[in-house]
């Protein structure tokens, strides 16, 4: 049986909890329903196509559709969809550990798989407790995490997360963490080395009286995402390092949205040269094809779990789903498409030609600040740049102007008031070229300029 469009906005409307949405909006709205995808471009079900400009919330990296990993996940299936890793293995997962490890920062190699971004912080946060119970500091209960964080939804990684607006309603639910300033230099009154020093400073000040408490300090690498792409000043992740291996605490690095080429590089950290113990991956993981996620961490951390089975010192940790065949086969493709296709030096050489158009925008009377690297930029709203006054939240400027961009072919999703520029990163420049095009003239119809 077949379903009309309006049939099938009424089903959706009838059953589906939308996540981060107002039901009560979306039930007024008409629906968006995406039937298919090819490169950069999505179809709803009336046939309208529509560039797909956040890489269906940050995950795409090869664009829809792609041959080869098509090819990759229908051979798989032929073979087995999944088995489950407690107890046997399977072979993507084992080759695609073997690819991680290979590609991860410096000497992490040990692969633990999970879902989703959130369950590989989560995943982090319990290995790096149970990490320091089986160093004997049974002591240590607490993580530094940074002010406007975030890292996922489950009730551990909302703990570390620092965004008000996503959190607040759970804040009688949640473990305490220490809270470090992030430092940003947009909302700093000084130079870029200034603010990066004045966080580090108030950061050893956090590390010196509970050296002995904290299990790790946990940030997102170069650019805090869901923030509105706050990036960091440079020197500052580096500067994370050597204050992690000064007071000996375990550095865990959510490389979940800038992971996979996103950035420039193929993780972030690697801009600083940064090896942390811990890192977690999702989104680019499985070039936007299936949900995966891995928390990859050193051999000093994984020796720590060893021991006779009465130790007890295993990690009791695991999904239904952990190392599904299908996801690590779409994975292994994406990694072998990041070879042939050099994405990462492609992503790089987008980026200066992202960076010169959008830095032409700052003179546009309602634009305070455009950041970013690779291929992940925000945009940041002002309503008067005079006297800085910003547009207040009721007003839902950026929204508008997301929905004027659906209206001119272009899928976005803002964060507060800024907009979000987060391509596949297969995007061509002449594709580039007419996303922000898309982009600055849903502007400037919404600002009127
Ligand atoms: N960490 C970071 C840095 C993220 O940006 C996100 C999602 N945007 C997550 C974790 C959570 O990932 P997921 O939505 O896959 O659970």
């Amino acid at each position: 049986m077949t379903y009309t469009p309006e049939q099938l906005a009424e089903l959706d409307k009838r059953y589906i909890w939308h996540p981060f949405t107002q039901m009560q909006d979306w039930q007024q709205a008409d629906p968006l329903i995406i039937a298919s995808g090819d490169g950069v471009m999505l179809k709803d079900v009336h046939g309208k196509t529509y560039y797909d400009s956040i890489s269906s919330l940050w995950v795409n990296v090869h664009g829809h559709n792609v041959p080869a990993i098509n090819q990759a996940v229908k051979d798989q299936l032929e073979q087995i969809a999944h088995s489950t890793l407690l107890g046997s293995a399977n072979v993507p997962s084992i080759l695609l550990a073997e690819r991680l490890a290979g590609v991860a920062p410096g000497d992490l190699s040990r692969v633990f798989y999970s879902d989703s971004g959130s369950e590989s912080v989560e995943i982090a946060l319990k290995m790096a407790y149970q990490y320091w119970q089986h160093e004997g500091e049974t002591q240590r209960d607490r993580f530094i995490a940074m002010s406007n964080a975030y890292h996922g939804d489950t009730v551990g990684s909302v703990s570390l997360g620092g965004m008000d607006l996503f959190h607040q309603a759970f804040r009688g639910l949640i473990f305490p963490t220490v809270r470090a300033p992030y430092p940003n230099p947009y909302r700093f009154d000084g130079t870029g080395q200034e603010c990066c020093d004045a966080a580090l400073a108030e950061l050893r000040k956090l590390l010196a009286p509970n050296r002995d408490r904290i299990c790790g300090v946990v940030l997102e690498p170069l650019i805090q995402g869901a923030a509105g792409m706050i990036t960091m000043p440079a020197g500052f992740l580096k500067g994370v390092e050597q204050l992690c291996r000064e007071y000996n605490t375990l550095m865990i690095v959510d490389e979940v949205a800038t992971g996979f080429g996103r950035t420039g590089r193929m993780f972030a950290c690697e801009h600083e040269d940064v090896v942390p113990d811990i890192i977690t991956m999702a989104k680019g993981i499985t070039a936007g094809y299936l949900p995966l996620a891995a928390t990859i961490t050193n051999d000093r951390v994984y020796g720590a779990f060893l021991g006779p089975y009465e130790a007890m010192k295993t990690f009791f940790h695991g999904h239904s789903y952990t190392g599904n065949q299908l996801a690590c086969a779409a994975a292994l493709a994406n990694l072998d498409l990041f070879e042939e296709k050099q994405t990462v030096q492609r992503v790089a050489e987008a980026e200066q030609r992202v960076a010169s158009e959008l830095s032409d925008w700052l003179d546009h009377p309602h634009i305070g600040d455009v950041r970013g690297r690779g291929l992940m930029w925000g945009i940041e709203l002002i309503k008067d740049k005079n006297n800085g006054l910003e547009y207040e939240w009721q007003e839902r400027i950026a929204i508008q102007i997301c929905d004027r961009c659906r209206e001119l072919g272009m899928l976005s999703r803002p964060l507060g008031n800024v907009l979000i520029f987060m391509p596949p990163l297969c995007s061509t420049d002449k594709e580039l070229q007419a996303m922000l095009s898309i982009l600055r003239r849903a502007l400037d119809d919404i600002t009127e300029c």
